[in-house]
């Protein structure tokens, strides 16, 4: 049994509606959006955050990013733009200690966040 709940959305034994995949990553809504369009992108392998990411794949972050973008792409979301999050640690407001990529859109996004 994965403790883990990304990891178990990641592995198709918890349901989330997922919007994007491949064998590294996967794409989400998330659970509790705090905006229009909110999903979450997160390597399918288990890191806890970005903070803890020390065998990094020599090109999987940078893959990570571009998919990101073109997720946010593919959904339209370019002309209006959109924000990436990645929340780290306790202060950072992270909740989930999976590594994972807010993608937040289909409103004016306020700076600085709270
Ligand atoms: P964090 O605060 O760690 O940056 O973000 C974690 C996010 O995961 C939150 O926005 C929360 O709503 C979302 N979340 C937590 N549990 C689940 C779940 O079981 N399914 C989905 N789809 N999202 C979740
Ligand atoms: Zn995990």
């Amino acid at each position: 049994m994965i403790e883990c709940v990304f990891c178990r959305i990641a592995q198709h034994e918890l349901d989330a509606q997922i919007v994007d995949e491949d064998p590294d990553f996967i794409a989400f809504h998330d659970a509790h959006p705090v905006a229009p369009v909110h999903l979450l992108l997160i390597p399918k392998r288990h890191v806890a955050s970005l903070a803890e990411w020390t065998e990094v794949e020599p090109d999987l972050a940078g893959r990570w990013l571009l998919r990101a973008r073109d997720l946010a792409a593919r959904s339209g979301l370019a002309p209006s733009g959109y924000r990436l999050v990645i929340n780290t640690g306790e202060w950072g407001g992270q909740t989930v200690a999976h590594l994972h990529l807010h993608l937040l859109a289909g409103r004016l996004l306020k700076w600085p966040p709270g």
